[in-house]
């Protein structure tokens, strides 16, 4: 039997970017101790007090079916945030729980695109970004991005929209490349969507992890609110990952036919995780700050040990769990430099191909293991380079 064309051509036909990953886990399973700086995995777990409250909420009943676009206490939590954090009036009503970040970037897109539809997004972009726009049927189009603009897209990156687009998805702050978008590069894009008449889908998952700067939601620009999809999530700034809770906030309009959308896919997001994560909000900022710390420090350790040479580039990391280094001076693609590093270090970084083609040259590390061992990491890392290099 086949199967649809869709589904089999999910990941364009080619490989889906975790190749150097799934090689370092098999490393880990054969009992070598690879130092593992790939994925956005936090080194803690979920906080003790969140887990109480999960607990608490279980046993208390809410262990059946939630109600589809979410609990009213979350839904509520989450509006009064997004108001009180960007000055739009935000209400339950413009907000959908989802099982996280990744479902809401899977419906935003269903909800705005037609089979065929363009959709583009920023490259360097998150992993998964091109097959979600092709599990709505959508054509996924990518904006390049450059290392000497910093890897934000410029308002000429964006003069050159394509016939048939619909919408622009972006990313800040940015997985892979720790940039937190500009209020000029966010204007432009804004004016991008205004211009063209398209949706913008704002991914904001990392929007408690900014060491520069500050972050800007895009929708709350004028004329944005009416065509603006926020993603948010749990998972990065309260360390809740494998609870699944995420949202999508915009326009009611929108935001009812995704609930229609929701009860015909997810029917909803358990109630105890809801009630959690309701907890964790009103938790107030102590505690996302604390999930957010260790990779501020880390950010300032790897600044502090590249100083001073002149073969690793750190892309200046303004936010997120991520450090990107620009390698290109030891000659190696970033593939090649984190197969050796594999091979020879038993350091496991992802190659910036991984994300696109604007990252190639580039390494992406995690900056999820402790301090020490990141920063022993980071000098093999150096080292290897120089040897390289020569
Ligand atoms: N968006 C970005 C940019 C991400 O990096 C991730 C996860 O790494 C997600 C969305 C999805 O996160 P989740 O589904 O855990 O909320």
């Amino acid at each position: 039997m086949t199967l649809s064309r869709r589904i089999s051509h999910l990941t364009g036909d080619g490989s889906d970017g975790w190749d150097l990953f799934y090689r370092a886990r098999r490393m880990v399973a054969a009992g070598v101790p690879v130092v593992e700086l790939t994925i956005g995995e936090h080194d803690i777990r979920t906080d003790p007090e969140i887990l109480s409250a999960m607990d608490r909420a279980a046993r208390g009943g809410h262990t059946g079916y939630a109600m589809v676009p979410g609990t009213g206490g979350l839904r509520d939590t989450i509006a009064a945030r997004i108001t009180e954090r960007t000055g739009v009036a935000t209400t339950r009503d413009n907000i959908l729980i989802t099982p996280g970040g990744q479902s809401a970037l899977f419906s935003a897109h269903h909800a705005v695109c037609d089979e065929g539809d363009v959709a583009l997004y920023c490259d360097p972009y998150y992993a998964t970004y091109p097959g979600t726009l092709r599990a709505v049927g959508a054509v996924p189009r990518a904006i390049v991005t450059r290392p000497e603009t910093g890897f934000q897209p410029t308002a000429a990156d964006l003069g050159q929209i394509p016939q048939g687009a619909r919408s622009l998805l972006i990313n800040t702050p940015n997985n892979p490349s720790g940039v937190v978008y500009s209020k000029q590069t966010l204007e432009a894009v804004a004016a991008c969507c205004r211009d063209h008449d398209l949706w913008l889908i704002s991914d904001e998952v990392y929007d408690t992890q900014v060491w520069d700067g500050a972050h800007l939601s895009p929708r709350t620009l004028p004329g944005m609110a009416e065509r603006t999809l926020v993603i948010g999530s749990m998972s990065k700034s309260h360390a809740m990952t494998g609870s699944r809770v995420g949202w999508i906030a915009g326009p009611e309009a929108a935001i009812a036919r995704l609930i229609e959308l929701a009860t015909h896919t997810t029917y909803g997001v358990p109630g105890y995780i809801q009630d959690a994560a309701e907890f964790a909000l009103n938790a107030g900022p102590a505690l996302e700050d604390r999930v957010a710390a260790p990779f501020k420090r880390r950010r300032d350790l790897a600044l502090k040990l590249l100083a001073g040479q002149d073969v690793v580039h750190p892309v200046p990391p303004s936010g997120a769990m991520y450090l990107m280094l620009d390698i290109r001076a030891t000659g190696l693609s970033g593939t090649a430099f984190a197969d050796a590093l594999l091979t020879d270090r038993n350091i496991a970084v992802m190659p910036g191909e991984s994300f696109g083609t604007a990252a190639a040259g580039h390494v992406r590390v995690a900056m999820t293991v402790d301090d020490d061992l990141f920063a022993t990491a980071l000098k093999t890392l150096l080292e290897f380079a120089k040897e390289r290099s020569i």
